[in-house]
């Protein structure tokens, strides 16, 4: 008998039906593994995670490439009553400093290749335990591919202890500890599962990161709760995406994979048989939604979701998939816009503040009571701190994140309104604008502009583009061109960074 809210134990009873079927198909080494022979090694390393002091409660912290045994890896610490705490890859050693010394781990488990430069970073963190987790390498933890299962009883867990701790990417500031409870988890599993119509018969292309939110919780889980199969990818790669595909079912992706496929030639034969697409974790442009329909038939489902409450709102599957819109808020999740001074509920259409209560929601920040207490109402509601609104059908729309709503002369300034015409102009790859302090009207607009390689626009152009599009108190006070934008570990801009740079710009 398992518990329903038991995350680990949940995804292990719902796939108990596929026992013998296939689980993954591992790019990286071609091996075919049931789920019978995963859930094995699963149990293993729970076994071993337990004989090396885990308790439950304990964050199992780790920081290694995408592998099956990382997967195993997460699946074991929930199952041994453990808190799993991934960590970006793209972090260096003082981040990881940072992220140990704030999470407090008993364990961190790293690649064999980084053991000696880790584990020294890890000790002097006060972590008590370095292990080893690699594909090729082997490593510390058991990795026996032999199928006999060990008979691991499951820590006894309930639907709000904690099943993970995540870390939001670092796009608006410091990363904070999103604490997420197993009831959370497997409640929006299930919810994903049954929106998109997930069955055994359904193999995903898998080329997500598995620290973050998008490849390790929704698409693993929903993978494991149905019972379906997936082609797991170390990276993304279009080519050999195009060529799994005639063998897929679904693709979930940011919408940089839908770009760099779009360039791939053979994508309207190669999709065929394939039955969704999903994307989330950015704006998908709609110009991106329209030229992947043409090419493809298949209109691209995306949805909004974030480290803190996994995910909010849908398009539908059966049903109008806008472009520019995230969709609908998810069964059990309630999406409201509120004030952003006031925080009292908006009129329906009007933009403001995107605030989200459900099962989903995560149990506040790791050790920042204040941030938790700032953010999470007594009434359920989260502040997501994103900014949009809801139109008359009930879709969704993000205008774009609240830390980066410009104020200029008592107007409010939407960047993304500027920015979507400025990627208009031809020779134009991409821009940011931010608001940068002005002496006289509070704020000023600026946009900062990548061109193609070898083509010059210039500062007019964009200007007159501008001035036929838009009202004129969003005309850009200032436009500076760069060979490329600041992004964090996670591929996002950061705004947080150019407005840094050009703060002083206008006094
Ligand atoms: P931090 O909170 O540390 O600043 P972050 O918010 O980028 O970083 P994540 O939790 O990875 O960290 O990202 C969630 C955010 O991603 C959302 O709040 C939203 O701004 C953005 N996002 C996710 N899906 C979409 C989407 N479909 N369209 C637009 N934005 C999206
Ligand atoms: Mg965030």
């Amino acid at each position: 008998m398992y518990h329903a809210n038991h995350l680990a134990e949940k995804l292990r009873a719902a796939s108990l039906g596929a026992e013998n079927s296939l689980f993954l198909h591992n790019h990286q080494t071609g091996e075919e593994v049931s789920y019978k022979a995963f859930f094995a090694n699963a149990e293993r390393m729970a076994q071993a995670l337990v004989d090396a002091g885990v308790k439950p409660g304990d964050r199992v912290a780790v920081q290694a490439p995408k592998t099956q045994a990382m997967l195993e890896l997460y699946v074991a610490t929930v199952l041994a009553g453990g808190v799993f705490l991934p960590l970006n890859t793209a972090y260096t050693a003082s981040e990881i400093t940072y992220f140990l010394t704030d999470a407090k781990p008993w364990i961190f488990v790293c690649d064999p290749k980084c053991e000696d430069e880790l584990s020294t970073v890890a000790k002097d963190a006060g972590v008590a335990q370095v292990l080893t987790i690699g594909a090729d390498e082997g490593g510390s933890l058991p990795e026996r591919r032999d199928a006999a299962a060990p008979g691991f009883t499951p820590a006894p867990r309930g639907p709000d202890d904690l099943a993970a701790i995540l870390y939001t990417s670092g796009t608006t500031g410091r990363s904070k500890g999103a604490m997420l409870t197993h009831r959370a988890l497997a409640s929006n599993a299930q919810t994903l599962k049954d929106s998109w119509h997930f069955s055994a018969d359904d193999v995903l292309i898998h080329a997500l990161p598995i620290f973050h939110t998008h490849g390790l919780f929704v698409a693993t889980n929903i993978t494991l709760l149905a019972g379906s199969s997936c082609i797991f990818m170390s990276k993304f790669d279009a080519d050999d995406i195009l060529g799994y595909m005639p063998d897929a079912t679904v693709l979930m992706g940011v919408p940089t994979f839908y770009v760099r496929l779009l360039e791939t030639e053979g994508l309207g034969k190669a999709s065929v048989n394939m039955r969704l697409f999903v994307s989330g974790s950015a704006p998908l442009l709609a110009e991106t939604h329209d030229h992947w329909r043409d090419v493809t038939g298949h209109a691209i489902l995306e949805r909004y979701g974030m480290t803190e409450t996994n995910m909010n709102t849908s398009n539908p599957y059966d049903g109008d998939r806008r472009a520019g819109t995230v969709g609908f808020p998810l069964p059990g999740v309630e999406v409201i816009v509120t004030d952003p001074a006031t925080g009292a509920p908006l009129p329906q259409g009007e933009i403001g503040v995107l605030e989200v209560r459900g099962p989903n929601v995560f149990a506040g920040y790791w050790k920042m009571p204040d941030k938790t207490a700032e953010e999470l109402r007594d009434n359920g509601f989260f502040i997501t701190g994103d900014l949009g609104r809801i139109d008359t059908d009930g879709y969704v729309h993000i205008v774009g994140r609240g830390k980066d709503l410009i104020i200029s002369g008592g107007y409010n300034i939407y960047p993304k309104e500027i920015e979507l015409v400025i990627d208009d102009l031809p020779g134009v790859v991409e821009s940011a604008v931010i608001g940068v302090p002005h002496k006289d009207f509070g704020e000023a607009v600026l946009a900062v502009i990548v061109a193609q390689d070898g083509v010059e626009i210039s500062a007019k152009d964009v200007s007159n583009m501008i001035k036929d599009n838009l009202a004129r108190f969003k005309q850009p006070k200032r436009i500076e061109f760069v060979q490329a934008l600041p992004r964090n570990a996670m591929g996002k801009v950061q705004k947080n960074v150019l407005r840094e740079a050009y703060d002083g710009v206008f006094q």
